[in-house]
């Protein structure tokens, strides 16, 4: 349910960023923080010019696009933020995130740290304020663990993963909150908590 002002208009929607490094666990975070209805989330689905995995669904996980048609939604300047991350490029549609929030939807991005931190400069411009919560593994070892675990690349690949990853810990602090996803449920309730309180003071 959208929330309404005194004037009784729709109060236009938060922007919420969900950012951290590679391996970290945003995404099974952010789908256990959508489960909450009370938060009255939107997911901000990404432009993505990589294939669709098994299961994924075009307009759900991600709007499937040729590397020809991200390159136009640059030039026409339809993206709020955009990126390179191995191999592929990712973005963030303006209008339809625009769009949610005008409908008084909460908008939750989970994007990576370049990303996000183009998103927190262009909103700065605007004088608006997004929600920015990083997640942080619970130690470097944890987060190495994590990154073997699922990567089917070699060593060499692995290492630049790891130095990247190392590298942006390091930008945590541009942040309005920090969790650590030690366990998937404690990180996502801490999440929750965070939204529910900027909801309340959004509201005021
Ligand atoms: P994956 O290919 O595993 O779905 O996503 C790879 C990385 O891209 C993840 O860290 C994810 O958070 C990030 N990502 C997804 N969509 C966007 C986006 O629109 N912008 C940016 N900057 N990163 C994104």
């Amino acid at each position: 349910m959208a929330a309404y002002n005194r004037h009784n208009m729709i109060n236009k929607g938060l922007l919420i960023i969900l950012s951290g490094p590679s391996g970290v666990g945003k995404g099974t975070v952010r789908q256990k923080v959508m489960e909450d209805q009370t938060l009255n989330l939107a997911y901000s689905v990404s432009l993505t010019t990589r294939k669709p995995r098994e299961g994924e669904v075009d307009g759900k996980d991600y709007f499937f696009v040729s590397e020809k048609e991200f390159k136009q939604r640059i030039k026409e300047g339809q993206l709020l933020e955009f990126t390179h991350f191995v191999k592929h490029s990712y973005g963030t549609p303006k209008d339809y995130v625009e769009k949610l929030r005008n409908e008084g939807k909460n908008v939750l991005l989970e994007i990576e740290i370049n990303g996000a931190q183009q998103v927190m400069r262009a909103m700065k411009k605007q004088k608006e304020k997004p929600v920015s919560i990083f997640i942080l593994p619970p130690s470097i070892e944890e987060l190495e663990r994590r990154i073997r675990g699922r990567c089917t690349e070699c060593e060499a690949a692995i290492q630049e993963r790891l130095k990247q990853a190392k590298a942006e810990l390091k930008l945590s602090e541009h942040y309005q909150y920090r969790v650590i996803n030690d366990t998937l449920e404690d990180c996502a309730q801490q999440i929750i908590r965070i939204i529910h309180n900027e909801i309340l003071k959004h509201s005021k």
